[in-house]
């Protein structure tokens, strides 16, 4: 008999997971999972060893350790206007997963809904079965010069009597997208009118290209929205140490304090000499987060052109670490069968984008590939999937 409770069971294993195994299974280059193949900056590292050898080994204190609350607010302040006090907004979490996860856990009454747009993070449905809430996915389609977006209409429409919240994620995972300033006006402006609290994932702030439409703007910037956001990053994507699992949240005092009431019984604390290493990372100075900018940006560009010409077509990203690509061209008709096949058919291993939708058809065709690999990794990967229109 299957002891899982019945709200996990359509959950299975995550994709990252999956298809990270079959990378190592068949020796494939592996675009799949999001994590970096370099080690982030020189100054974070050598902190973290010498907090390792220091002494700082034991539970930092719940909310995080305070020279680190301090430097999240400090950040926010200096990139984005935002202020936060450290001590009453800003909560220090195992990732951004926790800090996503402890929030809805803590927010939602079974049966409450959550309005997230599909495709989205898998993280995040998990997080709104276990709390017996219903999610209410909004869906974001390619338009003709493959920009996704969504239906304003259908977002309105969304919005009902059980409307708890809306899980807004920009820079996007999987698509790359960066939402409009008119397209987080409409969140905002539907979040004031029902008065929804929202959580804002921003892992991806730092990776906003230059050629995007629009700079990164925190949904927390908008009119009425300081104060029902809760704003979520973390180091993992910013300074290339995706296993330190150092996140954040932050909000007003109601909402902080009752994701760390909820946050306290899951981890309690976690990754204590990491802490002060990610406060001396955040403080680095501009040039560091330009450079991470402009390397991912060469990555993109190198890797749309190589599944370009591999015969894929490529939905641009404006951020993030990730492209999709259409494989109708390449005569895909499923995006997971296509992903489980690639190892053996050129030794590459992508994701598909299919499982973060609730409507299977809208991403049947769409597959995700990560860029935050070495350009050699990302030239061999792209010379191996070139086999792919010469077989056809
Ligand atoms: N949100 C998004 C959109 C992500 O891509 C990821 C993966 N980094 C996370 C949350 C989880 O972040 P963390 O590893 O800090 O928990
Ligand atoms: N965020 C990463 C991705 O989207 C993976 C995170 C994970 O493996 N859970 O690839």
């Amino acid at each position: 008999m299957n002891p899982l409770v019945q709200r996990m069971r359509p959950f299975g294993t995550t994709i990252f997971a999956e298809m990270s195994a079959l990378a190592t299974r068949t020796g494939a280059v592996n675009l799949g999972q999001g994590f970096p193949d370099t080690d982030g900056p020189a100054e974070m590292l050598t902190a973290a060893a010498e907090a390792l050898r220091c002494g700082h080994n034991q539970y930092p204190p719940g909310p995080g350790l305070p020279v680190l609350r301090t430097a999240v607010a400090g950040h926010q302040r200096r990139f984005w206007g935002l202020d936060y006090d450290p001590d009453r907004e800003v909560l220090i979490t195992a990732g951004a997963t926790e800090a996503i996860t402890a929030a809805i856990l803590a927010l939602c009454e079974p049966g409450d809904e959550v309005i997230c747009f599909e495709p989205y993070y898998d993280s995040y449905a998990a997080a709104i079965a276990l709390a017996g809430a219903v999610r209410r996915p909004v869906t974001l389609r390619p338009d003709g010069d493959g920009r996704y977006a969504f239906d304003p209409a259908t977002l309105r429409a969304a919005f009902g009597p059980r409307t708890r919240m809306v899980l807004v994620n920009s820079p996007h995972n999987p698509t790359g997208k960066v939402f409009t300033p008119t397209e987080l006006t409409t969140i905002a402006a539907l979040c004031n009118e029902h008065d929804v609290w929202a959580i804002s994932d921003e892992v991806y702030e730092h990776l906003v290209f230059t050629d995007a439409d629009a700079p990164h703007i925190p949904l927390a910037t908008l009119p009425g929205m300081r104060d029902r956001t809760l704003r979520v990053s973390s180091a993992g994507k910013t300074f290339s140490c995706t296993g330190w699992k150092i996140g954040w949240a932050s909000g007003p005092p109601s909402l902080v304090a009752a994701t760390t009431q909820v946050k306290q019984f899951l981890t309690f604390v976690n990754g204590g000499p990491l802490q002060p290493a990610v406060a001396v990372a955040l403080d680095l100075p501009d040039s560091y987060y330009t450079a991470l900018r402009d390397g991912l940006q060469a990555q993109r560009d190198q890797l749309v052109a190589g599944l370009s010409a591999a015969g894929f077509r490529v939905l641009v990203p404006e951020g993030t670490y990730f492209t999709t690509a259409d494989i109708s061209a390449l005569g895909g008709t499923d995006g997971i069968e296509f992903c489980r096949s690639l190892p053996q058919r050129c030794g590459v291993v992508a994701v598909p984008t299919q499982v973060f939708y609730d409507d299977s058809e809208a991403g049947r065709l769409l597959v995700r590939f990560a860029f935050c690999k070495r350009p050699e990794v990302i030239a061999e990967a792209t010379r191996r999937l070139s086999a792919l229109r010469r077989r056809r």
